[in-house]
């Protein structure tokens, strides 16, 4: 028999639709007071938001013959027509979140309005309305949720442990107090203060307060418009990197979503300079006209679709990649200050990050790992140094003077001192101290001028007086109609002599022979079947590989040559770090020389 469901059953099963955990609560609660205008919210959960979510906001309230009505299913203020659809301004349109939540907890509702005399108490519970009276209270709403799931037994059996939970309630709520620097926005967890921010609209403070100081200093701020888009936000250097992408946090018109399309550009500008298997940490916040994204393409609403992938994709990239193309980039050598060592724990701000990372390791959800892992990567030694190129007030500073001017470094000014253990180069240029690995350099100028000659049509090549024969197996042999033209591509003479070898007669201009044999050798040996030559990508990384082959360490070289090295560095796109992410620079200020002279 077909019978119609009753309306608290049919409620149920569409709250499970929005409300599954308890985030998706708090996401729609705390969305709620955005959208009512709220300067200042209050967000306090207990185990885990699973007994107890209170959201307080001091917005625009509800009217005391609205508040019935602010919980039945497709009830909103936001959306009357359904060509609004097409530009919605506000978090919320769906008109469900209020009428899921009460039908699965006990909620309890104040609210008031500033136009209206009296606010209202409203208590609701498994979407049955208990009580509805009017009551003296603050302007603003404050939505109280207990005892979830209370009848969906199912469902209450689903949430995990109460530290799982409260983890994504943190991660979210750290994500929106990014997204909205202009309110205050406090957290609070087990009756601890997590953070209150300061509400003031500086984006770089708030990423201080919510994540620790630490990462403040290892970011670049990126601001970039043009006539469609806007991003600002911030990325770290790629001394700072993480092995996963969770230090990514990306928000399209104040929505934080997550985006293969953003996470490819970002990847791509972070190319040739970050090992495999790491990735930067980055705060990016872009703003394009509604009508070019989707972002009702799932309930959650946590992807977006762009109307063009490729063109987003190519922004992020060529912007980033600016950035990281500066000086700033450079690593360099600061002696811990004494105080950074015993800094006093403030209540306003507890360390978020270190909290997040007990609880995963508890949780062992997570292949979280800490930062100092990083350090190996820049060659300092964690115990007295730290990687960093700006101190955080400077890169403050520098973002309040809106105009952000990026700074490129005269490489070419450098005044060369001298090479140390046949390897670095010891320079100066103003205040500042340099270090330059010469085989990191090296493999930058190598690999930039091979794939420059790679792309274009008139290629630079040697002739040999005396060719030489690389010998390979039968099956590279099989696939050389791919691998060939590669190689022909970047500049080399080369052609098939016999049945297992190639006879090389001309090599890059700027290639020894040794260079040119290693290389080769070294390329042939890495291409197997199913490599695909046709991707462009695939042959950057296959050619950047064979240049650290072709690269020797250890040679010494003579201060001419060094001079040489430096210019040509200087004419690369990418100076500060080889093709592999290692850096290429390390520099010293004569600020930090003094205070490790402890002059200053
Ligand atoms: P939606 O946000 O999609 O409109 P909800 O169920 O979340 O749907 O909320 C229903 C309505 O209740 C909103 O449209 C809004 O008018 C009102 N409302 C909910 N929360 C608040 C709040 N914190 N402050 C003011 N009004 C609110
Ligand atoms: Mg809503």
């Amino acid at each position: 028999m077909i019978k119609l469901l009753g309306k608290l059953v049919a409620d149920k099963i569409a709250a499970g639709e929005v409300v599954d955990r308890p985030l998706s609560i708090v996401k729609e609660l705390v969305e709620n007071s955005i959208d009512a205008g709220a300067s200042h919210i209050t967000i306090e959960i207990k185990n885990g938001g699973k007994s107890f979510i209170r959201v307080t906001d001091n917005g625009s309230g509800i009217y005391k013959d609205e508040v019935t009505l602010a919980f039945m299913r497709h009830a909103t203020s936001k959306i009357t027509e359904a060509e609004d659809l097409g530009h919605i301004m506000t978090l919320g349109f769906r008109g469900e979140a209020l009428a899921s939540i009460a039908a699965v907890s006990r909620v309890e509702l104040f609210t008031k309005r500033p136009d209206e005399k009296v606010g209202s108490r409203l208590n609701i519970a498994g979407g049955e309305i208990q009580e509805n009276v009017p009551i003296g209270c603050p302007e603003g709403t404050t939505l109280v949720v207990s005892d979830l799931f209370y009848n969906t037994p199912a469902r209450l059996k689903f949430m995990k442990s109460d530290s799982t939970e409260s983890t994504l309630i943190i991660d979210f709520i750290s994500k929106i107090a990014l997204a909205y620097p202009e309110i205050i926005i406090r957290l609070i967890s087990n009756g601890t203060n997590l953070f209150t921010t300061q509400g003031k609209g500086d984006r770089f403070n708030t990423v201080l307060t919510v994540y620790s100081r630490d990462i403040g200093e290892a970011l670049l701020p990126v601001t970039a418009e043009s006539d469609w888009i806007k991003m600002e936000g911030f990325v770290s250097k790629p001394s700072f990197n993480k092995t996963n992408r969770k230090h990514q946090i990306f928000f399209v018109n104040g929505r934080v979503i997550s985006s293969k399309v953003i996470e490819a550009g970002l990847e791509e500008a972070y190319f040739d300079k970050m090992f495999d298997g790491r990735f930067p940490v980055a705060f990016l916040f872009i703003w394009i006209d509604p009508s070019k994204v989707d972002v009702n393409i799932h309930p959650n609403k946590k992807e977006v679709r762009f109307d063009d992938d490729r063109l987003i994709r190519e922004f992020i990239t060529n912007e980033i990649r600016a950035v990281l193309n500066t000086k700033k980039t450079i690593p360099e050598i600061k002696v811990k200050k004494p105080e950074s060592i015993n800094k006093p724990v403030d209540d306003v701000q507890v360390d978020i990050k270190q909290l997040l990372s007990t609880m995963r390791e508890k949780e062992e959800i997570s292949n979280y790992t800490d930062i100092s892992r990083s350090k190996e990567f820049s060659g300092l030694n964690s115990d007295e140094l730290i990687s960093t190129t700006e101190n955080s007030n400077e890169v403050g500073n520098y973002l309040i003077a809106e105009q952000i001017k990026r700074e490129y470094f005269s490489i070419e000014e450098l005044h060369l001192l001298g090479v140390i253990f046949g390897t670095y180069l010891l320079a100066t240029l103003e205040n500042t101290f340099y270090m330059i690995d010469q085989h990191a350099a090296h493999e930058r100028i190598f690999y930039e001028n091979l794939m420059k000659q790679y792309k274009i049509s008139d290629k630079s090549v040697q002739k040999l007086l005396i060719p030489f024969i690389i010998n390979v197996s039968y099956t590279t042999k099989e696939n050389a109609y791919d691998w060939l033209d590669v190689l022909i591509d970047a500049g080399f003479d080369i052609e098939e002599f016999g049945s297992k070898a190639y006879k090389v007669s001309g090599v890059p201009i700027f290639m020894s022979i040794q260079e040119a044999q290693d290389f080769i050798t070294y390329f042939i040996e890495n291409i197997s079947e199913d490599i695909d030559l046709s991707n462009e990508k695939i042959i950057d990384k296959i050619i950047s590989k064979s240049c650290k082959s072709a690269i020797k360490a250890g040679d010494i070289i003579s201060i001419d040559e060094a001079q040489a090295l430096i210019s040509e560095l200087s004419a690369c796109e990418n100076p500060y770090s080889c093709p592999h992410g290692r850096p290429t620079f390390i520099k010293l200020s004569k600020y930090e020389i003094e205070r490790m002279f402890k002059r200053v």
